[in-house]
């Protein structure tokens, strides 16, 4: 027999804690699943500095501890380390089933958050652990005092840039345009940060080294031209895309693979709720994954109400 739960949230990053956060303190029993840690991506981020309420700014490990014990106090169960494998609707009841089992439930709140975009470039599977990082938080300590290259031109590039800064020699952030797409607050402090060289109009065509990253090969977006920039550590930040092959086709989904939700944040399946990156929105951050959790809840709680015999 499978556990039955009113709720079901996937995913316990800000989105998939605040939507449980309001649904214990509706009063609803729910269940929260994820595939790793409690936290999602904000863990890694060294500083957060726009999330209201932290003028002095706050890392992204201690705003989530936060978070998590937020929810722990209104009792939300938590199951780490189970990952949502598929999800199936039988008009009135899910069935999720997880690497630790199965769990069925008469409402679902998507919060599976995004995952970095690879380049698929040569080198870049091969390479991948030995010089090659999709988080400078994480990994940034490798490389102190060496020359890295960081891909990508908006938020995300720019503020891994200046945290590696403080740590490797020089940083070169290769960018496909001009222009950067990032904050002008976190451009200003790039282009004055003697440590960051930036090179314009270039992307990456192989990433190279004899079994550890010892070089970049770009080329020119407008010559054509190929060149060698000796580097020990490669970030890359071209974008990040939605998994959501385990939903089946219970939702609708942009180009990119982003949930369509309507301003309920409710999906084409009655019963199921998309909140945070997961889902097709124009601005992807903890604040909006805040909102957006507490907006599912409610409306699910709604929902739940509704169908209630
Ligand atoms: C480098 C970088 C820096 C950033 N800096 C900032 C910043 O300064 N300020 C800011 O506001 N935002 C920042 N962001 C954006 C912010 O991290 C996201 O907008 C926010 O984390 C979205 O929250 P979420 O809950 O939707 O998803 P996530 O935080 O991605 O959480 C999703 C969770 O779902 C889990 N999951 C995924 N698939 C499954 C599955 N199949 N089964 C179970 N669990 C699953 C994941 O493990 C994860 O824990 C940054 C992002 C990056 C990449």
């Amino acid at each position: 027999m499978s556990e039955f739960h009113d709720a079901i949230i996937i995913g316990a990053g800000p989105a998939g804690l605040t939507a449980g956060i309001y649904l214990m303190r509706a009063g609803i029993e729910a269940l929260l699943l994820e595939k790793t840690l409690s936290g999602g991506m904000p863990v890694n981020t060294e500083r957060v500095e726009n999330y209201p309420g932290f003028p002095e700014g706050i890392s992204g490990r201690e705003l989530m501890e936060r978070f998590a014990a937020h929810a722990k106090a209104f009792g939300l169960p938590v199951k780490e380390f189970s990952e949502v494998s598929g999800v199936d609707h039988d008009g009135r009841t899910f069935t999720v089933r997880t690497t630790e089992g199965e769990y069925k439930s008469s409402g679902i709140i998507i919060a599976a958050g995004t995952e970095p975009v690879k380049m698929g470039i040569p080198g870049e599977d091969e390479l991948l652990g030995r010089g090659i990082s999709y988080c400078a938080t994480c990994d940034g300590m490798f490389f102190r005092n060496l020359d890295v290259a960081v891909i990508g031109g908006g938020d995300s590039a720019i503020e891994e840039g200046l945290s590696l800064a403080h740590i490797v020699r020089k940083v070169y952030v290769v960018h496909r345009r001009d222009a950067l797409r990032a904050q002008k607050i976190l451009q200003d402090r790039a282009f004055g940060n003697e440590k960051m060289e930036f090179l314009w109009n270039k992307r990456p065509v192989e990433i190279g080294g004899t079994g550890q990253v010892e070089y970049i090969t770009l080329e020119d977006t407008k010559t054509r031209e190929h060149s060698r920039v000796d580097v020990s550590g490669v970030f890359i930040y071209v974008g990040y895309s939605a998994k959501t092959a385990f939903l089946g086709n219970l939702v609708e989904r942009d180009a990119s693979g982003f949930i369509v939700t309507d301003e309920h944040l409710a999906s084409k399946t009655k019963g199921l709720y998309a909140a945070g990156d997961v889902r097709k929105k124009t601005l992807r951050q903890i604040s909006t994954a805040v909102g957006d959790g507490a907006l599912a809840a409610v409306n699910l709680e709604k929902y739940l109400l509704e169908i209630k015999p």
